[in-house]
C-alpha cells in the first residue's frame, strides 16, 4: 500500500515526452500555492489570542471551540473526542529512572554544546500583565474534549490518514511556537485540502490534540477509544500517523557562552522524525515520502530524516501504524539540548518570531500537503 503510494508520488507527475499538448498542470503543485505566508502567521497570531490555552481551563475550551469554527468554515466537518484527565500523584522521588544512558530522549547521540531547559512555571516572569492575567486562571482535573475534522475519501473513504498537532501548550507565553505553530498548519493543510475543488481518494483526519503536554492524554485517548472501531462505520482504517510539533524556531546550536543566534539559520531544515524502535519499519519510508515531497514542493527550506521521533502524540500511535513527527530540530538531541531557548517559556510569543522563522513552518506545511496529497491521490475538479 505505502509503496505503491510511494511510488505513485515520485512518479505519478512525470510527463510523457511525446505529448503533443501542454501537459496538464500538476495538482499537487497547484494546492501547495494555496498555501500563503500570511494566512498562515494570522492562523497562528488567531491561536495565541487564548494565551498559553494550558489545558483544563476556560482560555483552552474558548480555543477548541475557536480551532473548530474555523474548521467548519473550510468546510471540514468537526467532530470531538471526550476523556477525563486527572493528573497522576506528584512523584515525590522526580525523574522516571530513565537511568544515565547517555542518550537522548527518544535514543539519538548528543553532540556538542548543551544549555538546560525546563519548564517555566513562574506568572510572575511574564512581564506583560496582560498575558499574566489571561494565562492566570490554573487548571483542574475533569472532563476534557479535542476537536477534530475529516475530510472524506471519494473512492476509499474507509482508509485515513491522521495529521495532528497539540493546541495545549504550558509556561506562561503564548504557546505561539508550542504548538500554535503546528496547531496552525494542520488547520491550514485542511482549508486547502477541503476545498470544494478538490478531491482525494482517500480520507484524511486532521486532529487538534489537547494535553500534549501533560503525557500525551488527548492522543492516548484517542487511540484508545477509537483503534477498536477501525474498519466499522465510525472510524476508518489507519494507514498512517503524521504529527507536527514546533515548526518555527531553527537558529542553531547554542554558543559557547549558551546564547543563541538571533535570526534563523541559513542552513533551517524540517526536521522528519520516525521511531527506529517502532513496531512498524514502514515507518521510515513514509519519511522518505516526506523528504521527497519536500525536495520537489517546499520553496526555501529542506527536509531531514531522522530516526528518534520522541515526546509528541505520534508516541501512541507508533506500534499501531507509520507514524512520524515533522519539527523544527530534532526533539531528543536538538530541542532536548537548549536549541530552542523559547521553549515552554514566557518568550513564546507571536511577537518573538519574524519572517524567516514562519517560512520554516511553512515550509513544514508545503511538505506535509505535498505528501498527503500524493499519498491520498488528491486531484483538482
Ligand atoms: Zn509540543
Amino acid at each position: 500500500m505505502l509503496a505503491i503510494a510511494l511510488s505513485g508520488l515520485m512518479t505519478g507527475t512525470v510527463q510523457p515526452a511525446f505529448a503533443q499538448s501542454e501537459p496538464a498542470p500538476d495538482p499537487v503543485k497547484t494546492l501547495v500555492e494555496r498555501l500563503d505566508l500570511e494566512k498562515y502567521k494570522a492562523t497562528v497570531k488567531g491561536l495565541t489570542q487564548f494565551g498559553d490555552r494550558r489545558q483544563g481551563t476556560d482560555r483552552n475550551r474558548a480555543a477548541v471551540d475557536w480551532i473548530e469554527a474555523q474548521l467548519k468554515s473550510y468546510g471540514c466537518p468537526t467532530d470531538r473526542i471526550k476523556y477525563v484527565y486527572d493528573p497522576p500523584p506528584a512523584n515525590p522521588g522526580g525523574g522516571r529512572g530513565r537511568g544515565n544512558t547517555g542518550l537522548a530522549q527518544g535514543g539519538g547521540k548528543p553532540r556538542g554544546i548543551r544549555t538546560p531547559t525546563g519548564v517555566n512555571t513562574d506568572p510572575m516572569k511574564q512581564p506583560d500583565e496582560k498575558l499574566r492575567a489571561l494565562n492566570m486562571q490554573p487548571t483542574t482535573p475533569g472532563p476534557r474534549e479535542a476537536v477534530y475534522c475529516t475530510k472524506v475519501g471519494t473512492t476509499h473513504p474507509e482508509e485515513m490518514y491522521i495529521v495532528g498537532g497539540h493546541m495545549d501548550g504550558i509556561g506562561w507565553g503564548e504557546a505561539a511556537n508550542d504548538d500554535g505553530s503546528g496547531t496552525a498548519l494542520v488547520m491550514e493543510l485542511a482549508r486547502v485540502l477541503c476545498s470544494a475543488d478538490v478531491r482525494t481518494d482517500r480520507s484524511i483526519r486532521f486532529a487538534l490534540w489537547n494535553n500534549e503536554e501533560t503525557g500525551l492524554n488527548g492522543a492516548r485517548a484517542y487511540v484508545e477509544q477509537r483503534r477498536p472501531l477501525q474498519g466499522s462505520k465510525q472510524e476508518p482504517k489507519w494507514l498512517g500517523m503524521i504529527q507536527h510539533d514546533m515548526m518555527l524556531f531553527d537558529h542553531g546550536m547554542p554558543r559557547a557562552d549558551g546564547t543563541l543566534a538571533a535570526t534563523q539559520r541559513p542552513e533551517a531544515d524540517v526536521n522528519i522524525e520516525f521511531q527506529t524502535s517502532s513496531k512498524f519499519a514502514q515507518a521510515q519510508q513514509l519519511a522518505w515520502v516526506f523528504q521527497v515531497a519536500n525536495e520537489k514542493y517546499a520553496t526555501d527550506y529542506p527536509a531531514s530524516v531522522g530516526s528518534h521521533m520522541t515526546n509528541t502524540d505520534s508516541a501512541p500511535f507508533q506500534d499501531l501504524v507509520p507514524a512520524i513527527s515533522l519539527r523544527e530540530n530534532e526533539r531528543g538531541t536538538q530541542i532536548g539540548a537548549g536549541w530552542d531557548p523559547n521553549w515552554h517559556q514566557p518568550t513564546d510569543l507571536y511577537a518573538t518570531y519574524d519572517d524567516a522563522d514562519f517560512r520554516l513552518g511553512l515550509n513544514a506545511a508545503q511538505t506535509t500537503l505535498a505528501a498527503l496529497a500524493g499519498l491520498t491521490g488528491a486531484t483538482l475538479k
